[in-house]
């Protein structure tokens, strides 16, 4: 217990007189005179939790990737090039892993739909393992081809977690059919999530995570943007609201943080490292072949066998299809050092902690959706990753 972040190690930081008021008031009883009876015996804050060693110098490295977003959602439509029958299936957005198995069952059934059953793929990033491996399980023979592998793909740049309606449309966009068609996605994939649940290496888990807030005021979790920019859709409360277990809230002298407000839910985490390496070795132990190809126009795909294809290029789609629908959302994350005992994540002052198991991740979010929007810069900014860093650490001083 002793390391736990308890109500004593909170009380030795600032804001200590609101914070003894507040936890002795719930740790020891609070006397008439309105004094704490010091002689109850103290009782422990109802949650616990190991403290996480964050401060900027235990960082390993910062990345920075760009979210391929679609205001009209991802293309999943047919193209004929040539001889060639292109099943497109790029543009997720900040969902891409979340939706992968969805988005690409239905890319996926396109393709064998033409009858063909040797079949390529385009990039080795969510979309396209995920398509390689559904392919297979359909009964055909796969080879992808891509410029890069993980772990040198965007995919592998991620943070990880169920985020399936992160950045995946604008809300004019957001129609019926499209809400449908990103209900079924998301769905399909919540499901195949489980099944890879309780493997070695953990490659998919269940972490608790902790909301916080400074004041009691209940804010939405997605802001809308300041100015008249038109704003995201909104789509996971809405459509898969029942997928979401209910929050359980955490007044102060209850929780570890102080005096402030926490709300813990269920978040499904993605550690990439482990669950990359299982999809490709899913793939090759399938049969699967791989092969470094670069293409730089749809006329190269002549070069290749086979006549169907699924492009799952991602952000790289904007150059190759000349598709300037394709826009960047830059977004950058910390790494730091893994603690393996630590198991939950926080939101904080539009900043995310995740607890990866491949190194802690850490991430100023943006005030709304626009953070990073049209910025295909891939510079990192150090203040940005030691200011999310030091926002997390704040919490435990
Ligand atoms: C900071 C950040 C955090 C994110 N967090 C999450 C998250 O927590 N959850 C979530 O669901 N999503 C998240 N996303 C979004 C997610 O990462 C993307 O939606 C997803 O990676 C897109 O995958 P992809 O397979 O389409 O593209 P990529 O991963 O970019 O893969 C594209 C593949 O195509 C290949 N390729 C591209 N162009 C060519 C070419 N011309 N010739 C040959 N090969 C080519 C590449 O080499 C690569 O193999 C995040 C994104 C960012 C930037």
């Amino acid at each position: 217990m002793d390391n736990l972040v308890g109500r004593r190690r909170v009380l030795a930081g600032g804001g200590a007189a609101f914070l003894l008021a507040a936890l002795e008031g719930c740790g020891r009883g609070i006397l008439k005179t309105g004094r704490v009876d010091t002689s109850a015996p103290p009782v422990q804050p109802r949650l616990q939790l190991q403290p996480l060693h964050a401060s900027p110098d235990r960082i390993t490295r910062i990345t920075v990737c760009t979210r391929p977003f679609r205001a009209e959602g991802p293309r999943l439509d047919l193209e004929q090039i040539g001889t060639k029958t292109i099943v497109h299936n790029y543009g997720h957005g900040g969902s891409g892993w979340s939706l992968s198995w969805g988005s690409s069952s239905i890319a996926v059934q396109k393709a064998m739909a033409t009858g063909a059953r040797d079949i390529a793929v385009i990039g080795c990033g969510a979309l396209g393992l995920t398509s390689a491996l559904l392919l297979q399980r359909a009964g055909a023979h796969v080879t992808i081809y891509a410029k890069d592998l993980p772990p040198n793909v965007r995919s592998s740049l991620a943070t990880g977690v169920w985020s399936p309606d992160s950045r995946i449309c604008l809300e004019e966009h957001a129609t019926p059919s499209f809400n449908a068609l990103w209900e079924n996605m998301a769905r399909q994939s919540f499901q195949t999530y489980q099944t890879l649940l309780g493997l070695p290496g953990d490659p998919v888990e269940f972490i608790d995570t902790y909301g916080i807030r400074d004041d009691a005021e209940r804010k939405t979790p997605t802001t809308p943007p300041a100015d008249d920019r038109p704003p995201f859709a909104d789509l996971q409360r809405k459509l898969i609201g029942d997928l979401i277990p209910n929050g359980e809230d955490f007044a102060p002298g209850t929780h570890p943080f102080g005096p402030r407000y926490v709300q813990r839910f269920p978040m499904m985490m993605f550690n990439l490292t482990a669950y990359s390496r299982l999809l490709m070795s899913d793939f090759l132990a399938n049969g699967g072949k791989i092969e470094i190809a670069e293409f730089h126009t749809p006329a190269d795909f002549a070069s290749l066998r086979q006549a169907t294809l699924i492009n799952a290029t991602g952000y790289g789609a904007r150059a190759l299809f000349g598709d300037e629908s394709v826009i960047p959302v830059r977004g950058q994350l910390a790494r730091m050092i893994p603690q393996p005992d630590i198991h939950y994540g926080l939101f904080y002052r539009h900043v995310s902690f995740i607890p990866r198991r491949d190194g802690l991740v850490f991430q100023f979010t943006g005030e709304d959706d626009y953070y990073g929007y049209d910025d295909a810069g891939t510079t990192a900014d150090r203040a940005e990753a030691e200011h999310a860093v030091d926002t997390i650490a704040g919490l435990y001083t």
